[in-house]
This record gives C-alpha cells, sequence and structure tokens, in this order.
C-alpha cells in the first residue's frame, strides 16, 4: 500500500480551487494546488463572472479575500428590472434591506480575473499551499487511504502528486468528473449568448450598475465594472444559426449596441465574446476521495450571477469538511452530507432560479410579461416581500436551506 502525503490536491486556481485552497491552509491542512496556466497567462482568461452576492462577501471576508477586492469593485446596493420593449424601469430593488441580516449589504461587482488574481497572491505568499503553476492534471486513482494525481509539470514531465483527497475546481470540463463516470445531466441552450465590452456611462439614462432587462424580441443583461477604465458589459442572445464571425464583427456590435440604446454616436467597445449555456448538474458530488466543486459539479445560466457565487459556497462548505475530518472531529460521512446539501442548492436554487431568471427576461406572452411585471414591482415596493426576495437572490436562503439537510 502507498504511504499518502498529508495533504489535499485541488485541481485548478479558479476561484472555487482558490478560496477552497485558502481556506484550507489557514486551518494549517497542506494544499498542491495544481493549475495550467502560468504566470505569463493566467490573467488572459476571457470575461466571466463579476457580480458577488452579499453571502459570498461573509465568505471573501472570512479568508481574508474581502479586503482586497473591495477597492477594485464596485458597491452596488441596488439592482434593476427593465422593460426593454417599453423603456421603461420595472423594479428596483435595494439591498439595504439586508442591513439586520449582513454586514455586506450590497453587492460587490468586480470580476472572475480580479478575484483569481487577488487570491493568488494570497495562494502564492502561503507557506501551506504548494503551488504548481503551468502543470496540467490529466487523470488520478485513489484508494482507501488516498490519491494519486498525474500530471504534466512545467517542464513538459509526467509527474504524480499523492494526497489524502482530491478536489476537481478545474471547470466544465472536469477530468475527475469524466473518470469517475459522473453524468452531467441537464441541457444546453440554442442560442449563444453574445457579450460585448463599451467604455460608456449608462448611469445617465438612469440604469443601475446592475441590470436585468426583459424584451420578449432581444432580452439583456447591463453590468458597470470598475476600470480604468470604467466598462459596461452588456448581453444579448443571438440567433442559433448566426455564423460566430458575422455575430462579432465590429460593424454588427455597433448596430447592436446602437439598437439597444440610440445614441447617434459610435460606442467605444472595448471587446466581444460568444458563450454557450448550459444547465447541468452532476449526479454524484463525492466518489470516495475524489470530491466535486464548482463548474466541475454544476454549470448554469449567468443570468442572476449565480455560478461562481454557488462555487464558492461549495468550496467553504467542503473546507469545513475537510478541516473537520483532517481535525479528527468528524468522519468521512460529513462528505456526503456536502453532496446531499451542495447538490440541493445546485438544482433547487441555482439551476430553478437561473432557468426562471431567462424566462423572465425572454417572456413573448404580453399577458403573462405583464403579470410577471406587475408581481415584481409589488415585490419590490413592499418591504417584507423584497426582503424576503432579497434573501433568495443574495443567497442566504439557499445556505440556510443546507444547513437545515442533515
Ligand atoms: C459570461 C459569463 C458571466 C458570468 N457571470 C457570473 C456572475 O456574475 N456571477 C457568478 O456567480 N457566476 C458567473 N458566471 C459563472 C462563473 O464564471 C463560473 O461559475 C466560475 O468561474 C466557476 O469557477 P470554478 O473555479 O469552478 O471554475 P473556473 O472558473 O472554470 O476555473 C477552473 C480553473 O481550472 C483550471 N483547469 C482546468 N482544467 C485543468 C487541468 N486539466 N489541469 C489544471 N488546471 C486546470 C483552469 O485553467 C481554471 O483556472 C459567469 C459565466 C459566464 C460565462
Amino acid at each position: 500500500m502507498p504511504s499518502y502525503t498529508d495533504r489535499i490536491v485541488v485541481i485548478g486556481a479558479g476561484p472555487v480551487g482558490l478560496c477552497l485552497s485558502l481556506a484550507l491552509a489557514q486551518a494549517d491542512l497542506k494544499v498542491c494546488l495544481v493549475e495550467a496556466l502560468g504566470d505569463d497567462n493566467f490573467l488572459e482568461q476571457v470575461p466571466r463572472a463579476g457580480t458577488n452576492h452579499p453571502a459570498t462577501l461573509e465568505m471573501y471576508d472570512r479568508i481574508g479575500l474581502y479586503e482586497k477586492l473591495e477597492p477594485r469593485g464596485i458597491i452596488a446596493p441596488v439592482f434593476h428590472y427593465w422593460d426593454r420593449h417599453e423603456t421603461r424601469r420595472i423594479a428596483a430593488f435595494d439591498h439595504s434591506a439586508l442591513k439586520d441580516d449582513t454586514r455586506f449589504p450590497y453587492v460587490l461587482q468586480c470580476e472572475r480575473i480580479k478575484i483569481v488574481e487577488e487570491a493568488m497572491k494570497m495562494a502564492k505568499a502561503h507557506p501551506n499551499i504548494d503551488l504548481r503553476l503551468n502543470t496540467e492534471f490529466v487523470s488520478f486513482e485513489q484508494d482507501a487511504d488516498g490519491v494519486i494525481a498525474r500530471v504534466v509539470n512545467a517542464d513538459g514531465h509526467e509527474e504524480t502528486i499523492d494526497g489524502r483527497y482530491i478536489v476537481s475546481g478545474e471547470g466544465a470540463r472536469s477530468i475527475v468528473r469524466k473518470e469517475l463516470g459522473i453524468a452531467f445531466e441537464g441541457f444546453t441552450y440554442d442560442d449563444r449568448t453574445l457579450n460585448i465590452e463599451v467604455a460608456y456611462d449608462f448611469t445617465q439614462h438612469g440604469y443601475a450598475h446592475r441590470n436585468y432587462i426583459s424584451d420578449p424580441d432581444e432580452w439583456s443583461n447591463l453590468f458597470h465594472w470598475k476600470g480604468p477604465p470604467d466598462r459596461w458589459r452588456v448581453h444579448f442572445p443571438t440567433d442559433p444559426k448566426a455564423d460566430e464571425n458575422a455575430l462579432t464583427r465590429p460593424e454588427v456590435l455597433q448596430a447592436q449596441m446602437q439598437k439597444f440604446l440610440p445614441t447617434g454616436k459610435p460606442f467605444d467597445i472595448i471587446g466581444s465574446n460568444l458563450y454557450v449555456v448550459h444547465q447541468r448538474v452532476a449526479d454524484k458530488f463525492r466518489v470516495g476521495r475524489a470530491i466535486l466543486a464548482g463548474d466541475s459539479a454544476h454549470v448554469n445560466s449567468p443570468i442572476g450571477a449565480m455560478g461562481m457565487n454557488s462555487g464558492v459556497h461549495d468550496a467553504i462548505n467542503l473546507a469545513d469538511k475537510l478541516i473537520a475530518i483532517t481535525r479528527g472531529e468528524a468522519d468521512e460521512s460529513v462528505l456526503d452530507r456536502y453532496e446531499r446539501q451542495r447538490r440541493h442548492v445546485a438544482i433547487a436554487h441555482t439551476q430553478a432560479q437561473t432557468i426562471r431568471n431567462k424566462r423572465l427576461l425572454a417572456e413573448r406572452d404580453l399577458a403573462v410579461r405583464k403579470r410577471n411585471h406587475n408581481e415584481l414591482r409589488r415585490t419590490a415596493e413592499d418591504p417584507a416581500l423584497a426582503r424576503k426576495f432579497l434573501l433568495r437572490t443574495a443567497l442566504f436562503e439557499s445556505l440556510r436551506e443546507a444547513e437545515a439537510i442533515a
């Protein structure tokens, strides 16, 4: 029987792998964190998540990350729903309704790339984290006592890394999940989403830093990020049959923006990309000593900003359980509870809510649209209903529900 090093092998230095590694290292556990990207290309990843909900800010704060992120982000207490069809605001929700529920009654608009940059600096500085950049995880095996991961290291050589557990923070294409033969059930939307990044001050038109915009023909999202230069991200659905190059030609992007907000002057378009949206949850989050967290376990539409947030919640939940096992305060059955809790959240909250969010924005039936909008307006205007709504969107409800799962 091989002897295993007392450490956790974490694959992937995305927000999930980094938050998990920091939480473990700060509790005196040893971590080997494996990341395919290197210092030369780590910050060249495409724009993705950026809205950080209050419940997640509490977790960042616990691992010392919040104070690094706040100066790089925008504090956004209010978010809006708009009706693009009628060019009017439907409802404004103000997180200050949660002032007695959290120290962070706002979302922080701070992009994933800034989060991983700051968390990576902390990981590099932590003596309990053995960081392997430029190292591609290839496969793994496990027995009752430990795991062995095979990687191709920065010099291009095959190497093995052993430990007590392996956690996949590799993202949606998780090799760990595939090697374990875990099904990733769900569906993929036909239409790809077009993301356009623009330097323009949308607040002059009454928009908040974060806006969900419904339209039967072309729903949209509009989010503000701190610069320099300050940028706004605008999302649009696209024709599933359209050619990718045709959708992202500069003149097409300009026309798209002018259709959204006719200013008569060209927009300063900083970038664009197209992405495919999946709604999937892994059948299992754990097999023996191999555990899935974040996008490796669940992927969802970004409408509602729940993917990275719920992934960070996985990371902190899992960290507490691995810490308790290592300290002898719990047995391995707590890992089954991790699966029960976080899989429930992925299905009943993240999937359900993001599917509802997209349906709400894209609804074509005018009577249903009107009913939905009236309900949103009523909810925002009633303090008790607004607080309940915000406890759900700020992800506290999902955490409370998970806590009640034995
Ligand atoms: C346009 C868009 C907007 C979004 N907006 C939001 C939002 O506002 N809020 C929100 O909560 N979520 C949002 N999401 C979702 C969010 O980006 C993801 O849920 C989140 O990044 C998942 O984090 P992760 O750490 O699990 O995986 P990832 O972020 O995918 O990180 C995986 C890491 O693993 C590394 N890796 C992969 N394979 C290997 C390997 N074989 N060996 C070594 N390393 C490997 C990768 O290089 C990467 O660093 C958005 C997504 C998109 C596409």
